[in-house]
């Protein structure tokens, strides 16, 4: 059942002072994100985790290669995974892997994966309930071959998202992210900045996302809400993918609309402007034009106030 803690202001990192306030005797483990490529607070995680004794599980699907104190994300915790799917940094259009140091929880996974067959078992013999979740060889000939070009677009990413960071927080109205002064390797997934719209006339971020598209740059809202708003979450899940055999929801008597994150629900729907990695992977004179779009927009807010 998951329970969901509220995201830091500087960071869009899950917070520790939310976690802390939300453990219960019932809690079983820490769930962060380590979003855009920035990893979460993992010290005082590590630490909230030490402390009331709960697991922690990274997702470093967005973070391949982020390093958190010169440690690679994904293995500070009991587990951590990392998505391939299409439009991750590192992609084969699906597929993931995930790393633990346990081997009894490595075995479990290698079952889930493997429609519960059993280490050194039958083929027709299954063990536990699960799908096939299996990457194939051909997906993984793909990631291999994209190792050795990783680390220069890693790097032409970071250096464009630097410039853009310098850039874009000389723009009233344009606030950038912080990187914690902890995270020694800092990729970038998603380019997120956020759009305080106070600043702009009061034109609300659709509106500045639809002239920033009109202006050739793409860009999106990012994730519309908050996870506790989703039907499945709201108790309105029924269409396909609704399986109550796999799923924990199901005639659960949990009640998620009273759900409050306020950091979340305000960056998730009215502040966050995400650019795509790929984006990142322009010249300098590109970047030029992403900034040159919003000074634009900035300079016009007027006269596109509805
Ligand atoms: C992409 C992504 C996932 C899901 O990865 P899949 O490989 O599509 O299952 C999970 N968490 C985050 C933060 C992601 O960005």
């Amino acid at each position: 059942m998951p329970i969901f803690a509220d995201i830091s202001e500087d960071t869009l990192c899950i917070s520790p002072e939310s976690i802390e306030k939300l453990i219960t005797k019932k809690t079983k483990a820490i769930m962060p994100v380590h979003i855009a490529g920035q990893p979460a607070d993992m010290d005082r995680i590590m630490e909230l985790a030490a402390k009331y004794n709960l697991k922690v599980i990274e997702d470093a699907a967005q973070a391949w290669s982020a390093k958190w104190r010169d440690k690679g994300v994904g293995v500070i915790g009991d587990i951590g995974e990392f998505s391939f799917q299409a439009s991750k940094n590192l992609n084969a259009g699906e597929g993931g892997v995930l790393l633990t140091d346990n081997a009894e929880l490595a075995e479990a996974a290698r079952s889930y994966t493997n429609c519960g067959r059993g280490k050194g078992k039958g083929w027709y013999e299954h063990y536990i309930l699960a799908g096939n979740y299996r990457m194939t060889e051909f997906q993984a000939a793909l990631l291999i071959v994209q190792l050795d070009r990783f680390e220069g677009l890693e790097e032409k990413r970071r250096e464009n998202a630097e410039y853009l960071d310098e850039k874009l927080s000389q723009i009233d109205g344009i606030k950038t992210l912080k990187t914690d002064s902890r995270v020694t390797k800092r990729p970038y997934h998603i380019y997120i900045f956020k759009y305080l719209e106070d600043k702009f006339c009061g034109i609300p971020r659709e509106l500045f996302l639809k002239a920033l598209e009109a202006e050739g740059i793409p860009c999106r809202p990012g994730y519309p809400f908050p996870l506790y708003e989703n039907p499945l979450f709201q108790k309105k899940g029924k269409g396909p993918g609704f399986c109550p055999l796999s799923c924990p929801y199901y005639g659960n008597e949990i009640d998620f609309s009273g759900a409050s994150c306020p950091v979340t629900e305000r960056i998730s729907k009215r502040e966050a402007v995400w650019l795509r990695q790929e984006m990142l992977l322009g010249t300098k004179e590109d970047m030029d034009d992403i900034v040159g779009a919003i000074k634009k927009i900035k300079e016009n807010a007027e006269g596109l106030r509805v």
